[in-house]
């Protein structure tokens, strides 16, 4: 039965999702069954080739329980609100704290023999997410290098919030595998703060570390999610648009932000067209990828999109995903030749002209589960640009912590962006000529 409803139906469905389901870690049954309801509300609302792909796992993390406290300088232990890193050891350390601030410092130090046996707390100004994030990735392995037995860094994030920001560590590097890996945690940039102010004033900081996460090596599995609206003369044509459903499990709502209000535009947008009867001349599919949170190394939905998807390369026109919010949205990033761009700007030039957006911006197309498909196959992709792009303060303000839950998402910014794609990605299904890659 079609929901007649469109209205903030996107935001409604998020909540649904979020509210029943909660976080959604790689490994989880509450990941799974969220797909499974997926699979039967796309059903529901007339999806086409709704299906789920396997995604086989040989290893899964679990957090456990983890906590910090605080010894000296306080007279009592005081705990400090902490999350541990993805695939981070567990353990049970406490050492005197040496803050660091960058790598080059903790190089130094760490030649001087000033780091072994202690804590590293890396504690990096915020850049900007490129820049900083390389502290969450290498810095536990780096630290090991030199004997420390622990790493707490500052989260990730541009704003102080009480709240501690999760994230992966890194198994890209050489140097990430050859060192052995000690309990990597995040605390806030509050407490972080606090800790530096203690330490500038040559007080002697020490602290407990204690973490119970650990991989369970096995056969596991999680699932991509596929559904399409099938072309009218070319169905072997796909146009790909989609976002991730697995999320990091650090709150009771966590992936509302990142990204199931991803997925759930995408669903507007499929909806939308469908109940408007709507048939393109190609086919648009719909793709929700599983283990986007991992890493590089284990994203393990787009690797298996990529594998399972191999002889229909030549065929997907362009790749679009929603990983980066659903604020309020102006326009398209694209990465691709020149002449898809200049097409695809110049439809974008005409259609949002009258809505106040129509930027398509060159080289801004990635996004962890269709930079894949550019990488092996010059796929053009996209994302859409919102208005805190392209530093995404407000985003990483609220991802991979306790504070992304459903009230950083607006139900009139989640409506725009579920009209923006159907629209501009209708059309590209339904242009008499195939963008060209080159
Ligand atoms: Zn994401």
């Amino acid at each position: 039965m079609h929901d007649p409803k469109y209205k903030h139906h996107a935001w409604d469905s998020t909540a649904y999702l979020v509210d029943t389901f909660g976080s959604r870690l790689l490994g989880s049954k509450s990941l799974e069954l969220a797909i499974d309801y997926l699979r039967n509300l796309f059903e529901m609302e007339g999806f086409e080739n709704v299906r789920k792909e396997n995604v086989k796992l040989s290893k899964k993390w679990v957090r456990g329980k983890e906590h910090i406290s605080l010894f000296s300088p306080r007279p009592e232990e005081t705990s400090i609100p902490m999350v541990g890193l993805g695939k981070s050891v567990g353990g049970n350390v406490t050492s005197e704290v040496v803050m660091i601030e960058n790598f080059e410092e903790l190089e130094q130090k760490g030649k001087a023999g000033i780091l072994k046996d202690k804590i590293v707390f890396l504690n990096p100004k915020w850049e900007n997410y490129k820049k900083t994030v390389k502290y969450r990735k290498h810095g536990g392995a780096r630290s090991s290098k030199w004997g420390a037995l622990g790493c707490v860094i500052r989260s990730i994030t541009p704003f102080s919030t009480p709240i501690p920001h999760t994230g992966g560590i890194s198994e890209d590097e050489e140097e990430d595998k050859i060192y052995k890996s000690i309990p990597s945690a995040a605390i806030s940039t509050q407490s972080a703060d606090m800790l530096a102010r203690i330490i500038k004033r040559g007080h002697k900081v020490v602290l407990n570390i204690y973490m119970e996460a650990h991989f369970i090596e096995g056969d596991f599995e999680s699932n991509n999610l596929i559904a399409e609206i099938k072309g009218s003369k070319y169905p072997d044509e796909i146009i790909l648009i989609g976002g991730h459903i697995d999320s990091w499990d650090v709150g009771p709502q966590t992936g509302a932000w990142d990204d199931a209000g991803g997925v759930f535009v995408c669903y507007e947008a499929m909806r939308l067209l469908i109940n408007l009867g709507l048939k393109p001349l190609r086919t648009i599919r719909l793709v929700i990828w599983t283990g986007e949170e991992f890493g590089k190394a284990e994203s393990k939905g787009a690797e298996a999109y990529l594998k399972t998807h191999e002889n229909e390369m030549q065929n997907h026109v362009l790749a679009f995903e929603s990983d980066f919010g659903v604020s309020d949205i102006y326009g398209f990033g694209f990465t691709g030749g020149s002449k898809g761009f200049n097409l695809v700007k110049s439809i974008v030039n005409i259609l949002f002209k009258d809505q106040g957006f129509s930027l398509l911006t060159r080289n801004d197309g990635y996004s962890s589960d269709i930079t894949p498909l550019f990488k092996s196959h010059k796929i053009p992709i996209m994302r859409s640009l919102n208005f805190d792009t392209p530093d995404l303060k407000t985003y990483f303000t609220y991802y991979h912590s306790g504070a992304d839950n459903m009230n950083v998402l607006n139900p009139d910014e989640m409506d725009r962006n579920a009209a923006a794609i159907a629209s501009l990605f209708y059309i590209l299904a339904d242009v008499p000529w195939k963008l060209p890659r080159d």
